[in-house]
């Protein structure tokens, strides 16, 4: 009698799920691979990607960027130059920017979507969109169940299934990976929005849209965190690169401030010094937007030269909020990361279900390295799989 095919199921056709199902589905060409996603198209996320240009990974990627050093043995596998060599043997070219950031040679999430699918497409992966996944049960093997009850069978199961990031506050009610992985045992850090703008106390509307290079501090009770770049004023608060990277540091519990330096490469006496004996007003009028100089000019009580250069390298913000899931880039938090082999990606809870992606414990900071993690787990958990194959 004829054997019947092991099927392995990707819950989530994501960065993750995608490059996961194709790396298995290369190897084990015996082997049902079926993706199921919720949504009515797999890859949408990657086309919002590094502003619709996929920043997908980063040649100085490091344990160091990420939350948790956990990660290195993810990291140790799938290094950049193994991420350049994985896409660029699906057929993408790729290219770098002088920051080390890598993107697809088109500069166009799009073309990194479109190899991907077009691999999908070649290898027949089996791809079932619109099936949201409501349970998993865990018996002699995993049956999956969606919220309109259809009910399919695999050997394997891959959690891809991402975080909460960039779906609106409706949309959430319908995530169910959380729920499904508690059922199977596993633990949750509270998710909260990550690589997002913050909301602010002082009011930032009279700056709306101006974008400043600065370094960025941000204060929580007892720590202190670093950036350098671009700052976006918006009509409630602060965003740009440098604010995305600090938002990762901000608990929600806790008070924090942002503190900008408008001048990072001079001293408050070398400030003092170039202005000289200038009116203060046309002198700032020389080196900074004339909004920031009215907005000092506001700020500050007494008008002393000494304490407007203060207040420029030492200019404050109170966070209020985060500007939430809708417009974050990512999810901090998810399943504890101890709670998977970091070798491997497999549950240490139950075997023959792996986590991969954003729906672990796992951020890193702006500039590849979450997707490159998303890269990353993918290919230790295929090739876990691969190795063991049962
Ligand atoms: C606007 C924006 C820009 C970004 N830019 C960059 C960038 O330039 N560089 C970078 O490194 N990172 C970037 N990121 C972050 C990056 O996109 C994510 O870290 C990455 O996509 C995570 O991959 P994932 O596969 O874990 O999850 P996702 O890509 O979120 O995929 C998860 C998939 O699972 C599906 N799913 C969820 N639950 C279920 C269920 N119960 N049943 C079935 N399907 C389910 C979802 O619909 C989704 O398709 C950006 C994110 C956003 C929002």
């Amino acid at each position: 009698m004829e054997e019947k095919k092991k099927t392995i199921a990707v819950i989530g056709g994501g960065a993750s799920g995608i490059l996961c199902s194709i790396l298995l589905k290369q190897a084990l060409k015996d082997v049902n691979v079926i993706i199921f996603e919720r949504q009515e198209r797999i890859g949408k996320k990657i086309l919002q990607t590094g502003n619709g240009r996929c920043n997908l990974s980063n040649n100085s990627i490091s344990w160091k960027d990420y939350n948790t050093c956990g990660v290195d043995g993810v990291l140790q596998q799938f290094t950049p130059k193994k991420c350049k060599e994985v896409f660029t043997s699906l057929g993408l070219w790729l290219d770098e920017d002088n920051e080390g950031r890598i993107y697809p040679y088109s500069y166009r999430a799009q073309t990194v979507l479109d190899v991907l699918l077009e691999k999908i497409k070649e290898l027949e992966i089996e791809v079932i969109t619109n099936f949201n996944v409501l349970e998993i049960k865990a018996l002699d093997d995993f049956s999956i169940y969606s919220t309109d009850l259809r009910l399919y069978h695999a050997d394997y199961v891959i959690m891809a299934t991402g975080g909460l990031a960039s779906i609106n506050k409706n949309d959430n009610k319908c995530f169910n990976s959380y729920e499904i992985l508690k059922s199977l045992g596993h633990h949750i850090i509270e998710p909260i929005a990550g690589l997002c703008a913050l909301k602010t106390k002082e009011k930032t509307k009279s700056l709306s849209g101006l974008r400043m290079k600065v370094k960025a501090s941000i204060i929580n009770n007892n720590e202190k965190h670093t950036s350098y770049g671009e700052v976006l004023f918006k009509d409630e608060g602060l965003s740009g690169i440098v604010i995305f990277d600090l938002s990762r540091f901000y608990r929600h519990n806790e008070h924090s401030i942002i503190e900008l330096d408008f001048f990072p490469t001079y001293t408050e006496e070398e400030i003092k010094q170039k202005i000289g004996t200038r009116p203060l007003k046309l002198a700032l009028c020389g080196c900074l937007p004339k909004m920031i100089v009215q907005d000092v000019l506001t700020r500050s009580k007494n008008k002393t030269i000494e304490e407007i250069i203060f207040l420029l390298k030492h200019y404050t913000y109170t966070i209020t909020q985060s500007y939430g899931f809708a417009n974050a880039q990512i999810t901090m938090g998810g399943v504890l990361f101890n709670e998977v082999n970091p070798f491997t990606m497999q549950s240490l809870l139950i075997k023959k279900l792996y986590l991969i992606g954003e729906v672990l414990d796992v951020d890193g900071k702006c500039g590849g390295y979450n997707l490159h993690f998303a890269w990353a787990s993918a290919y230790v958990a295929a090739n876990d799989i691969i190795k063991n194959f049962n």
